[in-house]
């Protein structure tokens, strides 16, 4: 196994909102327990445009880019932070490509075959490299209050 005995591999997920509204949270987190994963952090958030553009950034030059924003914004989103051997792709394997209309044909196993849409609205994300894992934990688990609003549980979204 990896890491000589320490800590091994985290990767970060979200379930976005599409996956959230449509009540797929407990199915995708039985999904990652079953798969060997244990969930270390998890926050629901609201966010905000600004804090889009910033998470995205890599982003921001794309055509898709502003209907992102609006879709990332539309409600509230779970963030995780998982762990296991080999987190960061087994999590981008367990969430399958980026269109979900063509995952349920190619990958229908996966989970955004399960519950996403289209290339946009695809209900999950998953770093794509440890040094992205990295980023994207930091960014929501230790400067979170710079970037995000958290909700306590039975908040409204508005
Ligand atoms: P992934 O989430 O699989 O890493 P990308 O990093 O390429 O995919 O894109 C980030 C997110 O932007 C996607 O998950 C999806 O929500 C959205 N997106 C990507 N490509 C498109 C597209 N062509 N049209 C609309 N939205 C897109
Ligand atoms: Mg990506």
């Amino acid at each position: 196994s990896c890491c000589g005995g320490m800590e091994k591999e985290k990767t970060f997920a979200m379930i976005k909102p599409d996956g959230v509204h449509g009540n797929y949270s407990d199915k995708i987190k039985a999904i990652i327990m079953d798969s060997g994963f244990s969930i270390k952090r998890e926050m629901r958030v609201q966010l905000d445009e600004d804090t889009v553009r910033s998470f995205y950034a890599e982003h921001s030059s794309k055509s898709f880019f502003p209907s992102l924003v609006k879709y990332m914004i539309s409600g509230p989103i779970l963030v995780m932070i998982l762990e296991k051997d080999n987190a960061v792709a087994d999590w981008r394997k367990l969430i399958g490509p980026t269109d979900a209309e063509k995952a349920k044909v190619t990958h229908p196993q996966s989970i955004r075959a399960m519950c996403g849409l289209n290339t946009e609205m695809n209900c999950v994300h998953g770093s794509d490299s440890i040094q992205s894992a990295s980023r994207e934990m930091s960014f929501f688990f230790e400067i979170m209050d710079t970037h995000v609003h958290q909700l306590s549980s039975g908040e409204e979204e508005e």
